[in-house]
């Protein structure tokens, strides 16, 4: 167990590092963290990530009132409070506002593809979450789902959510996912997306889950034919040919809507290479 004066200075590092790294600017974004005891130390509502100093940060009981510390918690508490209750194994949370992903859900372009070997062995697929308004139940309880069985989620037109068994593991998270829409990205800039092969796919899952270990939901369905990815993920062949393999099965899952072409949107093309040239120079 890592003690409150250490996940103090943690959540004061990372808040800024999510600022850095161009994860979230003003007063965007939240960081969390479970105590011993089990309360959550957070960031408050209405602070700068970049700057955050002790007074920053409250202490909040599992049900999101305030214990201890100036100003109220923020109003995006559900969704951590969302995160612990699905997630045990869960110790942090860090939700930040990376502009490439969700340049992603906004273009409709879905994450839950299999591209990086990388990215299928640790995060597995990336699901964006349907709009819901930020700070409310409803949105906590659209995330419910996708939190049991993935450690990195995208909220449509909002931001991310990122789980971890620490502050570190939850901003690797993060960066990961921003660091896929960034190659994403530029590989539909120059050309187009070749996925991997289902099969190679379901292998590095499969795998990843019994090495790195990941939300137990995950680990326990690591050797099933798909080892849980999507059919999205998985190309076509698996839903139009009963026999490929046996993989591919269909999956409840929610994604966002795919767009297979290139964007169709000057404007938007356009902001989304200056975004890209942005984090670059950054
Ligand atoms: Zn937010």
């Amino acid at each position: 167990m890592i003690p409150e004066r250490r996940l103090r200075e943690d959540l004061i590092r990372f808040g800024r590092l999510c600022y850095e790294r161009h994860m979230l600017v003003s007063m965007d974004g939240n960081l969390s963290a479970l105590l011993p005891d089990g309360n959550i130390l957070a960031t408050k509502a209405g602070c700068h990530k970049g700057f955050l100093c002790d007074e920053d940060l409250v202490v909040i009981d599992r049900q999101g009132r305030r214990l201890r510390g100036a100003g109220a918690p923020t109003s995006e508490i559900h969704m951590h409070l969302a995160c612990y209750e699905e997630r045990p194994d869960v110790r942090a949370v860090v939700h930040a506002h990376p502009p490439i992903s969700i340049a992603f859900t906004i273009a409709g372009v879905s994450m839950a593809r299999c591209v990086l070997p990388e990215v299928v062995l640790t995060l597995g697929t990336i699901p964006t979450v349907d709009y819901a308004t930020t700070g409310t139940h409803t949105l906590a309880d659209a995330i419910r789902p996708h939190i049991r069985d993935h450690d990195a989620i995208l909220m449509d037109r909002h931001g991310a959510v990122c789980l971890g068994k620490d502050l570190l593991s939850a901003f690797c998270n993060l960066e990961t996912m921003e660091h896929t829409a960034l190659i994403t990205k530029t590989a539909r800039d120059l050309g187009g997306i070749r996925e991997l092969p289902p099969e190679e796919a379901v292998k590095l899952r499969s795998m990843g889950l019994k090495r790195y270990g990941g939300p137990p939901i995950a680990v326990a369905r690591a050797d099933e034919p798909a080892a849980g990815l999507p059919e999205a993920c998985l190309g076509c062949s698996g839903c139009a040919n009963p026999t490929p393999k046996g993989i591919a099965p269909r999956s409840a899952m929610r994604m966002a809507r795919l767009t297979e072409g290139p964007l169709q949107t000057p404007g938007l093309e356009r902001a989304l290479a200056d975004e890209v040239l942005r984090v670059l120079r950054g």
